[in-house]
């Protein structure tokens, strides 16, 4: 079943008249899912009420736990789950420094980013094995970022039967990992790649 991105409304209208032919289940399902997948102004609404004091990201920085949500640091960059994945195994990698600029990275923080966005893109490989990746940065506010004062990468692998780079199908199974899961599954990840 297809839901048609940035339809919530008219989603809502036709999941009430269809109910019976599409099954109620169904229809628990596709609201469950498009109020975290569906809707970009929904996941805005959602961060706003969250009571973080100061920088999200800044405070991912503090240490690595389930909390901050960040599962790897390196020198200068820092690894963290999106609270609200639009994928199961979608990752921000970015600066552990405040900061929404990307030109004004010194050489060697932008060095020690790209270097931990490639190391992103393997343990996503390596534990979820996607069929692809959407790699990409909104940068600054007018080009869609959510949190524009502090960069970020978006790591978000893909499967073939999804659909483009926000609407996914509802009954796909990597949508349902719990954030607890995904946070286990690349903590052990990186553990083990310290370790070995
Ligand atoms: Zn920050």
């Amino acid at each position: 079943m297809k839901v048609k991105r940035g339809s919530s409304k008219r989603v809502s209208k036709k999941s009430t008249s269809k109910a019976k032919s599409i099954g109620d289940k169904d229809l628990q399902n596709i609201s469950l899912v498009k109020n975290v997948l569906f809707k970009p102004a929904r996941y805005k609404y959602i961060r706003k009420q969250e009571v973080v004091k100061g920088c999200v990201f800044c405070n991912s920085s503090k240490s690595i736990s389930m909390e901050t949500l960040c599962v790897y640091k390196s020198d200068y960059s820092m690894i963290v789950l999106n609270k609200f994945p639009y994928n199961s195994g979608h990752l921000l990698v970015l600066p552990q420094g405040h900061g929404g600029d990307l030109l004004k990275l010194s050489s060697d923080q932008y060095a020690d980013l790209m270097a931990t966005l490639k190391l992103a893109c393997q343990a996503v490989t390596d534990i979820y094995a996607p069929a692809a990746f959407n790699l990409g940065m909104n940068h600054g506010s007018s080009a869609g970022a959510g949190i524009p004062e502090h960069l970020h990468f978006h790591v978000i692998p893909r499967w073939a039967g999804d659909l483009n780079f926000f609407p996914l199908i509802a009954q796909t199974k990597v949508v349902i990992e719990t954030l607890e899961q995904t946070y286990q599954n690349y903590i052990g990840y990186f553990n083990n790649r310290v370790s070995s």
